[in-house]
């Protein structure tokens, strides 16, 4: 009897599975248990906490110069990014600098909602470029939807353990929600797959915002650099995809004339 309940359970759960399933901006099918919106709105919580403690000791955009320029790029990068998926103009995008020497860090969460540590910025010594790079891969985490389809990924774990064990907390509540797109966001690793799309994306927001697409790849190659202590968080989050250099290098010949039509009609300004 239990095993049939258990059976039945489970052909349940594989049917949801495939229901909820959807295509994100890089044609790739994902599993969609939580909705693009839940992300959204479970980061916007998520957001609020992660930047509160830095907030209180008065580390948030505490260099006005840096600010306005991170600022000043992430404009030039959500304008195409709105133009990519033009359901983004309803997003309350926001960045922040987060003053933290020692971090090599950058995230973007669901619904647009961003931040820079001055550790990746100091610590890299990064061109504008580069910089353009980093909010470009991270921006397009977002509109690629990983945040949601990370979560449902651990949603569907949790169900399947939940199942499994016959438990009934497969429903987690508002505030656990905001946690685990707080933990998908900033602290653990993407796919490889996930990588590749957002390396795509990335540098392609990047080139028709005016960004050298080159700077890609000598991103990647001072983060492989960085000297002194740990490997930055930013390398722990973005795991390599296969030849990430050579599949870069092939992306900047593509996007070159993107890059140079952007900076022709810069400069006809
Ligand atoms: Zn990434």
């Amino acid at each position: 009897m239990l095993k049939q309940i258990l059976r039945t359970l489970f052909l349940l759960l594989i049917g949801l599975l495939i229901s909820a399933c959807a295509t994100n901006l890089a044609g790739r099918r994902q599993l969609m248990l939580v909705s693009e919106n839940q992300a959204i709105e479970a980061s916007k919580q998520a957001y609020v906490n992660t930047l509160k403690p830095f907030a209180e000791k008065g580390r948030i955009d505490s260099d006005p110069k840096l600010a306005a320029l991170v600022q000043r790029i992430t404009d030039r990068l959500i304008e195409q990014a709105e133009i990519l998926r033009p359901e983004t103009r309803n997003w309350d995008w926001s960045v922040k600098v987060i003053d933290d020497p020692d971090t090599v860090n950058a995230w973007c969460m669901a619904g647009g909602k961003m931040a820079i540590y001055t550790g990746l910025i100091h610590k890299l010594k990064a061109t504008d470029d580069e910089i353009a790079q980093v909010m470009g891969h991270e921006i397009a985490h977002a509109l690629l939807n990983h945040t949601a389809e990370r979560m449902s990924v651990a949603m569907a774990t949790q169900l399947g353990i939940g199942i499994y064990a016959s438990r009934k907390n497969a429903d987690p509540g508002k505030t656990a929600l905001a946690a685990v797109a707080a933990q998908l966001a900033i602290t653990l690793p993407n796919s490889r797959t996930s990588e590749a799309e957002a390396d795509r994306i990335g540098i392609e927001l990047a080139a028709k915002a005016g960004y050298d697409p080159r700077a890609a790849v000598s991103l990647w190659q001072k983060m492989a650099k960085v000297s002194g202590g740990a490997p930055p968080e930013f390398l722990s989050t973005h795991p390599s995809p296969k030849n990430r250099e050579q599949a870069l290098k092939k992306l900047v010949k593509k996007m070159m004339p993107y890059y140079l039509a952007a900076k022709q009609r810069q400069q006809g300004k």
